[in-house]
C-alpha cells in the first residue's frame, strides 16, 4: 500500500545540471537518445532504459507515445500549443496565460503545458504509449516508483511519468547502468 501511495505523486528533484538552462533549449551534451524514439535528459534516459528493460523482461512494451512525446524543444511545446490553444474566446473552454494573454483550447483537444513550462521542455518526462491498458496501468503502479518515476496528474493523466530522483538513480537504474555502460 505505501509503494501505490508513494507511485502516485511525487515532488521532483531536478538534476543539478538542468539548474540555470532554458526549458526547451537544452544543451545537446545533457539529451540522449533513447533507443524507444526521441532523446531526454541523460539522467531520465538512464531511468527510462532500465524501466523499459524491466517491463521486457516481464512480457511488456514500453515505448513513448511518439519521439515528440519526451524531451520536446521549445518550438515544437509552442507548435502543439497553437495547435490547441487560440486567441479568439470560446465559451466554456478551459484557458492559459501564455505572453500575457489569454489563450483558449478548442473544442475536442486535450490541455497542453504552455511553451517551457512542460516537464518535457526538461527533458524528465515521457508519455508512455497505451498506458491507460489495464495490464500496463498495473504493471506501472507496481514499477515506475523502482525506477524513479512518478506521475504529474493522476489518474486523470496516466501516460505522463516524470523523473523524480534527480542525481540520485534508484538501485535498479544503478544495476541497469552498471551492465550497461553507455
Ligand atoms: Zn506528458
Amino acid at each position: 500500500m505505501s509503494k501505490l501511495a508513494w507511485n502516485y505523486i511525487v515532488p521532483i528533484k531536478m538534476p543539478a545540471d538542468l539548474k540555470g538552462v532554458t526549458p526547451g533549449k537544452l544543451p545537446e551534451e545533457l539529451l540522449r537518445k533513447i533507443p524507444t524514439g526521441g532523446k531526454l535528459h541523460w539522467r531520465a534516459a538512464d531511468a527510462w532504459n532500465a524501466m523499459v528493460a524491466k517491463a521486457k523482461a516481464d512480457g511488456l512494451e514500453l515505448k513513448p507515445t511518439s519521439a515528440g512525446d519526451v524531451y520536446r524543444t521549445y518550438e515544437s511545446q509552442l507548435a502543439g500549443f497553437k495547435q490547441r490553444y487560440v486567441l479568439e474566446p470560446i465559451v466554456g473552454a478551459s484557458t492559459k496565460t501564455f505572453e500575457g494573454k489569454t489563450w483558449y483550447l478548442k473544442k475536442g483537444m486535450a490541455m497542453l503545458a504552455t511553451p517551457g513550462k512542460s516537464n518535457h521542455n526538461l527533458g524528465i518526462a515521457i508519455d508512455v504509449h497505451s498506458a491507460g491498458e489495464a495490464k500496463r496501468l498495473t504493471w506501472l503502479i507496481e514499477n515506475v516508483k523502482d525506477f524513479g518515476f512518478s506521475w504529474e496528474v493522476f489518474p486523470s493523466e496516466p501516460w505522463h511519468l516524470r523523473l523524480v530522483t534527480g542525481d540520485n538513480p534508484t538501485p535498479a537504474v544503478l544495476a541497469y547502468m552498471a551492465a550497461n555502460p553507455q
